[in-house]
């Protein structure tokens, strides 16, 4: 009998009358379907597993040292400009704004110190992303996810709501033991805190961002008073959510689940690079300490570890380290501290975590000294490439013009024929002063021998030239008639737009085609 089970691999049984050349049709008669998984296993499930985990609550344990401190400073500084920089004042003349750092919408302008960007040279912006991404990879290169553990946003602000958690609820013993035990008025009464205070660090984190968009003192008078725009309110309102909701509640969820970075950099680092790693060869194999002071005694080996767990109790991200490289830990360094007072409580040298390479480990034990090596080909390409594209920035910057010219032809018609024979080309033509000061530019077509040319509301002066006044950092669009009454050597001539100005001599070019039959 000729069974199908769908789904499953086929065995096709031999024709009879194997040797001679089998019909198709024959094999696919006698064809019997087996499965080749017995039917009661085909229905056999895994037991139900959840595909989620739940989030297990972690209680980073306060923690001191070398690395705990230099985060501290890092925040500090770090916060400090965030909090800050949009107070911060720079004298661009009379009709810029003073603001240092500005992100000016409606002017369509990005003021950083004495560096302002049009809209037409975003090119900046590409440099700027560039040389973040060669940075970022660079630092990863040198000390793994050294981002992660000190400079993220991420890491920043969620290292400061847990040290606000610490002060509210305790550090992690008294939290974890408060946090199962009955709801009482005092705990409440810290929750409640917390929460304040955490709500007080994020509004004000939503409050800054909006001063980078406008004019600092003027909007934090406007939001005292309710005179600003609703937009600002409700930017305020989204930040202030997200970073509660990011700092306060999703912490090392974001690093885990939702940051790219931790898979990028996996691909992107090597056995040279540093990272935070427990030197197994020191520490295994671990012992209580009982039994390790025991073991020394008799002469026997024992590692370093004596699973106390310090390590895993401060790491904020909640990873035991001992396990080996994990795209949880974010390279913090707390473990290092940790583990280096516990080392130092019984007698033991430092740094049985700390920072080391993959081939150190291995050429540890292998009885070899370890090296490192901070120059190698891909930190050299990285700064290459940094030194590059940064120089690159700073020529366009440096021998930036002040004047700029845009010329678009009209595309329809690309040209018109007049009674008198003549042909007659329209442009859009857009002048373009970057200076805080008003400006008068000559305007000329050039590549063209005695073409007539009409500016509109523009008259000639009488020396025959005209003059375009520009505001003072600004652009002003003009429509440009050529009319040319003697025959194209071509269908399509290029002709040059010169507009200069007529005080300092400063100029500006544009080329585009004049078109004919
Ligand atoms: S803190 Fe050090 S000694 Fe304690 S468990 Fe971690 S690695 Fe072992
Ligand atoms: S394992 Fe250590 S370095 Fe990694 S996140 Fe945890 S505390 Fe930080």
């Amino acid at each position: 009998m000729n069974a199908v089970n769908a789904g499953q691999p086929l065995s096709v049984a031999k024709p009879k009358g194997a040797g001679s050349e089998p019909d198709l049709m024959e094999i696919v008669r006698s064809a019997e379907v087996v499965p080749l998984v017995p039917d009661s296993d085909l229905f056999e499930t895994e037991p139900d597993t959840p595909l989620y985990e739940a989030r297990r609550k972690i209680y980073p344990q306060r923690v001191s040292g070398t690395y705990r401190r230099i985060k501290w400073i890092v925040l500090l500084v770090t916060l400090g400009i965030y909090y800050m920089l949009p107070f911060v004042r720079w004298d661009r003349g009379p009709n810029a704004p003073s603001q240092a750092v500005l992100i000016d919408f409606p002017a369509r302008r990005f003021y950083f110190f004495f560096i302002e960007i049009w809209p037409q040279e975003i090119y900046y912006l590409t440099g700027l992303l560039i040389l973040a991404a060669m940075a970022l990879f660079l630092m990863n290169a040198v000390a793994g996810r050294i981002w992660c553990g000190y400079l993220c946003p991420q890491t920043v602000w969620t290292d400061l709501f847990q040290a606000v958690e610490r002060l509210t609820e305790g550090d992690r013993r008294e939290h974890l033991l408060r946090d199962r035990g009955p709801w009482t008025m005092d705990r409440v009464a810290r929750i409640v805190a917390k929460h304040f205070l955490w709500l007080v660090i994020a509004w004000w984190t939503g409050g800054a961002w909006v001063l980078y968009f406008a004019d600092a003192p003027t909007l934090v008078r406007e939001l005292a008073t309710g005179e600003a725009s609703v937009v600002a309110y409700a930017w305020i309102g989204i930040l202030t959510f997200t970073t509660y909701a990011l700092a306060g509640h999703m912490r090392e969820q974001v690093c885990l689940y939702m940051c790219p970075w931790p898979r990028i950099q996996a691909a992107l680092t090597d056995e040279y690079a540093l990272n935070v790693t427990y030197r197994y060869d020191r520490g295994e194999p671990r012992e209580s300490i009982k039994k390790s002071i025991a073991l020394r005694q008799k002469g026997l080996s024992a590692g370093d570890c004596i699973d106390c767990q310090q390590c895993v109790h401060v790491c904020p991200t909640g990873i035991d380290i001992r396990g080996g490289a994990n795209l949880g830990c974010i390279q913090c360094g707390l473990c290092i501290d940790a583990c280096d007072s516990v080392m130092a409580k019984i007698g033991r040298p430092a740094r049985l975590i700390a920072y080391d390479t993959d081939v150190n480990i291995r050429r540890r034990s292998e009885g070899k000294a370890p090296f490192f090596r901070i120059v190698r080909g891909r930190t050299l390409v990285y700064v290459g490439m940094i030194a590059i594209v940064g120089a690159v920035m700073l020529y366009a910057l440096t021998t930036r013009q002040n004047v700029g010219l845009n010329v678009i032809h009209d595309r329809n018609p690309l040209f018109v024929r007049l009674s008198d024979g003549a042909i007659r080309n329209a442009y859009t033509v857009r002048l373009i002063n970057k200076r805080t000061e008003a400006r008068e530019f000559t305007f000329e077509v050039e590549n063209l021998p005695g073409p007539m040319v009409d500016i509109a509301g523009i008259p000639v002066q009488e020396n025959g030239s005209r003059l375009i006044e520009v505001g003072p950092d600004q652009t002003r669009e003009i429509r440009v008639l050529v009319t040319y009454r003697k025959s194209l050597p071509a269908s399509s001539v290029p002709i040059g737009f010169v507009i200069k100005d007529h005080q300092t001599g400063e100029a500006a070019e544009a080329v585009d085609n004049f078109r004919g039959p």
